[in-house]
């Protein structure tokens, strides 16, 4: 791995692991480093396996995880990674996680899905799209903090939904046809 590849993926782990991959001078605490070590200790190992002491303490390393990282991550899957941690950052200035129950996200995605349906409630093709689109967002938002919360990639869980779903409905049986799988 070069030294920008290595960069890049520890940016989206620290995305995943803190919600956020860009600390302050304060957020560097003892209990910080423990997480740390825990959450991403791949990046530490040395040629023959040991646990990297002199990177891990580095200056370098300090004023690295205090840069900017907006340039490494450019792809679609590092926006949605970016898109992530600002919304992890967002609850945690915020401390509402202690809110974040699966259970209450749950709720909370169903009640956004309402108020998505609400937007058609009169008129199936006479609706406002602003209005369409800004409660769609807020099923995403909520869809990505419980897949937070329950410490899952969206992208893996879909995609394997996905490779489950290419099974069900095999494109000779299920082309053009609105039945469901075990009807086909
Ligand atoms: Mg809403």
């Amino acid at each position: 791995m070069s030294n920008e590849e290595w960069k890049k993926a520890f940016a989206q782990k620290l995305s995943e692991v803190f919600g956020k991959n860009v600390f302050r001078k304060e957020d560097l605490t003892k209990e910080f480093y423990v997480d740390l070590r825990i959450g991403c200790s791949d990046f530490f190992e040395t040629e023959d396996g040991a646990f990297d002491q002199d990177l891990f303490w580095s200056e370098g390393l300090q004023n690295w995880l205090m840069e900017d990282k907006s340039e490494l991550m450019t792809d679609s899957s590092d926006r949605l990674a970016m898109l992530c941690a600002r919304i992890g950052k967002f609850n945690e200035d915020r401390d509402w996680g202690q809110f974040h129950s699966p259970c209450n996200l749950a709720k909370s995605i169903s009640i956004e899905a309402a108020e998505l349906l609400e937007c058609f409630q009169w008129d199936d093709t006479d609706y406002d799209r602003n209005d369409v689109i800004e409660e769609l967002a807020d099923v995403m938002n909520y869809c990505i903090q419980m897949s937070q919360v329950l410490g899952v990639d969206m992208i893996d869980i879909i995609n394997e939904k996905m490779d489950k779903n290419e099974k069900k409905y095999p494109v000779d049986k299920a082309r053009g046809v609105s039945a469901k799988y075990d009807e086909l």
